[in-house]
């Protein structure tokens, strides 16, 4: 990563005019309305124009715009930004647009520990994290020909599912394929899906005790994928992909969820492992993340994915989850993250959440 000095940055900040902002689109609307019950300052970035529907939702609409011509632009105003005592919240869509490389040198204070890129978005060294900390995750096929159950295939940086396809066989794999996309494929785990999204902070010691600071359970979701999630609407799969029809895993939105309270140790139990073994490798996820999981028959979960960010899946808990309710009413993801800037900025340890 460049060289950001955030304490430097920091120390011409005035605290007590902070304002946190983020790419208008995702989970924005939360960002912004958490960042507003706690009394911060909101800004959206927008390319082209503001965006006009937020003009319908008061609650959610940021302070004010600034509008790029491009996300690869954001860095030209980081000054202006700066001068506003801006704090960056990433979330999925504003790694996505702006690119990594460009992300990680941006020259401004944000949220979290950027350094988890690298572990994240390289399938290889995610494996390493999540099984590294005894997590399950789903079986990887290495030779298409060895395919003998359900998989499913994914390619690399595929944008929301896109392309991701089922085979059964070695011939369904290879007619499917498209051989010019690095891929990968990985067993179909058969149970329901339960998105996780925790909170982890290393300066606050009231949740769940870890080594050093506290973990918390905010909400979780189900993903509405097109077109595997109603496909049913029309016929089997099998039916449908005699026909040349074939599911697809794009996410169109987000359905709220809770789990078998018996198996909430585990969810626990999992976060807990996933930042430890973090901090052992690159000095510790900060704030929220998510694990993508599958829970079998047995009972078992099997976790197939990692964000290390706000999620969309916590859009549905603007007013607050079955869990976060146990914690104090009214918190949304976006609102927890506006309370931890709050709490480091009273314990002078805004550096210890931002990079
Ligand atoms: P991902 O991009 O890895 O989040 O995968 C997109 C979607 O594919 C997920 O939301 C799941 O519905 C599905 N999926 C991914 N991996 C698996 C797996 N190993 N077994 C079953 N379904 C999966």
């Amino acid at each position: 990563m460049a060289e950001i000095n955030i304490k430097d940055m920091l120390a011409s900040y005035d605290k007590k005019n902070l304002t946190v902002a983020t790419v208008c689109s995702h989970s924005s609307l939360q960002i912004f309305n958490g960042a507003r019950k706690e009394g911060l300052k909101t800004l959206g970035i927008a390319v082209g124009e503001k965006k006009k529907f937020y003009d319908a939702f008061p609650l959610g609409r940021p302070d004010e715009f600034l509008i790029v011509d491009n996300y690869k632009d954001i860095a030209k105003h980081s000054e202006e930004l700066r001068e506003k005592n801006v704090i960056v919240i990433p979330h999925g869509s504003f790694v996505e647009y702006l690119g990594a490389e460009n992300f990680l040198k941006l020259n401004l204070p944000t949220f979290g520990n950027r350094n988890v890129l690298m572990w994240e978005s390289d399938r290889n060294k995610e494996r390493k994290w999540l099984e590294g900390a005894g997590l399950t995750m789903p079986k990887e096929i290495k030779d298409p020909h060895d395919i003998d159950n359900p998989v499913i295939v994914k390619y690399y940086g595929a944008k929301g599912g896109k392309g991701f396809f089922i085979a059964k066989t070695y011939e369904e794999f290879s007619r499917r394929i498209e051989t010019n996309k690095s891929f990968v494929i990985q067993e179909f785990v058969m149970g329901t899906r339960y998105y996780l999204h925790y909170f982890y902070s290393p300066i606050q010691d009231n949740a769940y005790k870890l080594s050093k600071g506290s973990l918390q359970l905010i909400s979780m979701d189900r993903r509405d994928e097109t077109t595997i999630d109603e496909v049913q609407r029309l016929g089997s799969i099998a039916e449908l992909e005699e026909l040349g029809i074939h599911p697809t895993f794009v996410v169109t939105g987000n359905i709220p969820i809770v789990i078998r309270e018996s198996l909430l140790p585990r969810v626990f139990e999992m976060g807990e492992a996933v930042i430890e073994k973090s901090l052992k490798l690159f000095g510790g996820l900060i704030g929220s993340f998510c694990l993508e999981t599958v829970v079998t028959e047995d009972l078992e979960f099997k976790v197939f994915e990692i964000s290390a960010r706000i999620v969309a899946g916590t859009n549905p808990y603007i007013s607050g989850s079955p869990y976060s309710e146990l914690i104090q009413p009214d918190m949304s993801t976006g609102r927890r993250i506006a309370q931890e800037i709050k709490y480091a900025t009273k314990q002078n340890s805004l550096d210890k959440i931002l990079t």
